[in-house]
Formats: C-alpha cells, structure tokens, sequence
C-alpha cells in the first residue's frame, strides 16, 4: 500500500503520443505531420536571423539573471501590446490594456482561465468544435464546465468540409450572458479554416448583444495573411467597445518553442481599471511560478523593439508563410498527379499551419502503418512540415489510401 495506490494512469497526450510513435518508426521515408510545428524546407526547425542576431549582441554583453517582475520584462510586454493592438493605438496609448508576459501562449491562457475563475466562478467555457486539444483540458482544470460552438461541418461546401457559420452563431446566441467565449484570432487549429471578416463582424454583435466574454487566442498572428492582417480582428473588437482578453504566442512565430514565449492582454475600461486587473492578474503569477523566466523574453523583446531586427523578423516570419502556402499548392497538384480523383483544392483555401483533409480515421491509420506518414486521427496534418523533398511521398502514400 502507498500513498499513490490509488492514483490512475492518465491518458497519452495524443500529440505527443504520436510523436514518441513517430520516433520509434523505423521506415527511412517518415514524415511526422503531426505535432504543430514549422519546419523548413530541409526539415529542419529553424533558427531565425533575427533571434540569432539579438542572441549575439547579448553574448557579447552578457548579463546577470536577477529575477523578472511579476508581470514580465518592461518592454517586452509594451512590445506584445504594440503587437497585439497597434503602437499608437487608443487602447494603448490611454494605458488600458493589462498585459503581462506569460510561459508560451499556454501559458497566457492558464493566467486568463484562473483569473477568470475568481472573477466569475459561475460561468461556462464555449470552444469552438473542434479546436486545439489543449482548450478543454485548460479550462476544465482551471475549474470550468467546458461546452463547444458549433465550428466545423464536414458537409458543407458540397462534402469538402467548412465553418457551419450559422451553428456557430446560433451556439452563441444561445450562450448564458457571461460565458467565456474562446475564439481563433487567426489560423483555427486543428481545421485551417476561418470566418471572413464579415463573420467575425457577425459574431461580435453577438458577442456584445449577449454579454458574453471573449477570449481570443493568437497563437499564430502573421501564419495567416500577415502580422497587420492576422490582428484585424483585434481592431474589430476594440471598435465595438468590448472589454476582452487576448493570449500571444511566439512559439510559432519566432521559432522559439522551448523558450516558452508567450503573453495575456485584457483589454479594460480605462487606465485604472487595467491597473486593478493587473494586479490580480500579477496574483495568479506569484503563487503559480512567481515570474516569468528571461531568456526568450529577452530575444523577443530585443527583436521587436530594434527597427532592423523587427524588419528581418518580418522577412523571415513571411517566407515561413508563403512557404507553407507553397506547400498547400503544391499539395493539391502532387494528389492531382498521384491520380486522387475528388477535388483536393479546398487545401488551398485553409490558412495557417494546419489542414483538416477531410480523410477518416481508417485512413491515417494506414497512412502511419503503411507509409509512415503521421497525422492525427481526426485527419489534421501540418502543412508546415512538408518540404520539397517529402511532398511527392506524402502525395503518393494518401493516394493509395484514399
Ligand atoms: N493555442 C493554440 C490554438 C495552439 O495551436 C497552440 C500551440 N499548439 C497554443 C495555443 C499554445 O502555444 P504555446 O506552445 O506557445 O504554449
């Protein structure tokens, strides 16, 4: 008998799960599209020029490690408000965004989710059906009933699949005034689609008419149209006068995965009020990790806030983007040539790293056993992690088992 007799075993992560299958694969030709993660044409994880260049230029003056405030470096957080919001925006400019740097964008949303418990203890969480694994698994340990929006039909676009929009708004419609909402700023992981901006116009009014609670989730602001573009939908917020919280994600945009870099934004009433919600938001911090650690921090604030670095980033964060649409294309037109009959072209109109391509359960299984080609069981492949050198492969092994 021990104290942890009773203690179940917990389920595999199913992302992770699929890695650690990926890497006991012995077939030389495997390609994991599994895990959402960027890779270059070599298939290799990048190190970005401008993280490299800010890395030097802090080697050369090295510093000392003294611990960060509560909420962050300084300028990093005025670096992800500029980011998230505009430099010269209203919200900023009067001091009413709260903003704090977080571990990775789970991170932002883990700040959000406690603070939002304590807030309001009573309220539902609504994610969008399907979304990012992690969503439910968060808020329900934050202490939630998590519910879903209707999000995705397979059926729509004559059997291609899209956003059933009408089930998403009438799910929020008929949400209880106060229920968090959590929305895909950009680039919806898992299925690569998004509404248009007249939808999200659409969802706002419903947002604000029902007294809902946004939270939008920026996990890959600049994969999608661009940084400006990507952000839009922050603006359209802010324009309709609502109070909201945005969590930020470096992970994917600087290739910075491990530094864990990330942040929370709530947009308040005024400077005041921001100055209160900060300092709750600082509470659930302290007596979780206490403060943020340094390093990627550091980089992404030294890049963002240094003109010819934030210029180079800006380079290197839209080839990652016009690579992956590349990929998309080139996707469609290797399944074409590999003899696929149905129309695949529908990948080219999904953004973001992701593509829901609409194959079944059966068939990824065997696209893993078969071909080693891994995606997940819901039929999400990462578009990001194909390269010219596997697209052909990859083309071939789904033809033979669509
Ligand atoms: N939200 C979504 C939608 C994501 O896809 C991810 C990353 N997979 C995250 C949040 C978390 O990002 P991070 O790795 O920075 O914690």
């Amino acid at each position: 008998m021990s104290l942890f007799s009773a203690v179940e075993m917990a389920p595999r992560d199913p992302i992770l799960g699929l890695n650690e299958q990926f890497n006991a694969d012995t077939n030389p030709n495997k390609v994991n599209l599994g895990v959402g993660v960027y890779f270059d044409d070599n298939g290799k994880l990048p190190l970005l020029q401008c993280v490299q260049a800010a890395e030097k230029t802090m080697m050369e003056k090295p510093t000392a490690r003294g611990y960060l405030p509560i909420d962050g470096i300084v300028a990093y957080d005025n670096a992800v408000k500029g980011l998230v919001f505009g430099v010269d925006s209203e919200p900023v400019t009067s001091g009413r965004v709260a903003t704090v740097q977080a571990i990775g964008g789970t991170g932002g949303l883990k700040i959000g989710a406690d603070f939002l418990k304590k807030l309001n203890p009573a309220a539902k969480v609504l994610i969008s059906d399907p979304s990012w694994e992690n969503h439910r698994a968060l808020f329900t340990n934050a202490g939630f009933t998590v519910d879903s929006y209707a999000y995705f039909d397979a059926a729509a676009n004559g059997g291609k699949g899209g956003v059933n929009f009408d089930g998403m708004l009438s799910s929020l419609n008929a949400a209880a005034a106060g229920t968090v909402v959590v929305l895909h700023a950009c680039c919806h992981n898992p299925t690569g689609y998004d509404i248009t901006p007249e939808q999200w116009d659409q969802v706002i009014a419903v947002v604000k008419a029902k007294n809902l609670t946004p939270f939008l989730d920026m996990a890959y602001q600049g994969f999608g149209y661009g940084i400006a573009e990507d952000g839009a939908v922050i603006q359209k917020f802010v324009a309709a006068g609502l109070n909201f919280f945005v969590s930020t994600s470096f992970s994917k945009s600087f290739s910075l995965y491990g530094e864990r870099v990330g942040g929370l934004s709530v947009l308040c009433k005024d400077k005041e009020e921001a100055g209160r919600v900060l300092s709750q938001l600082k509470i659930v911090i302290r007596t979780n990790y206490s403060n943020p650690p340094t390093h990627g921090g550091a980089v992404v604030a030294a890049v963002l806030n240094n003109p010819e670095l934030r210029a180079l980033w800006e380079k290197e964060l839209g080839e990652m983007r016009v690579r992956i649409k590349a990929m998309r294309q080139k996707l469609v037109d290797g399944l074409k040539a590999a003899g696929v009959k149905q129309d695949m072209s529908f990948i080219t109109t999904q953004i973001g790293m992701f593509s829901y391509s609409g194959l079944s359960k059966d068939q990824m299984v065997r696209l893993r056993s078969e071909f080693g080609v891994y995606g997940t069981d819901t039929g999400r492949m990462c578009v990001a992690a194909l390269n010219s050198k596997n697209i052909d492969y990859v083309c071939q092994a789904i033809a033979k088992v669509i």
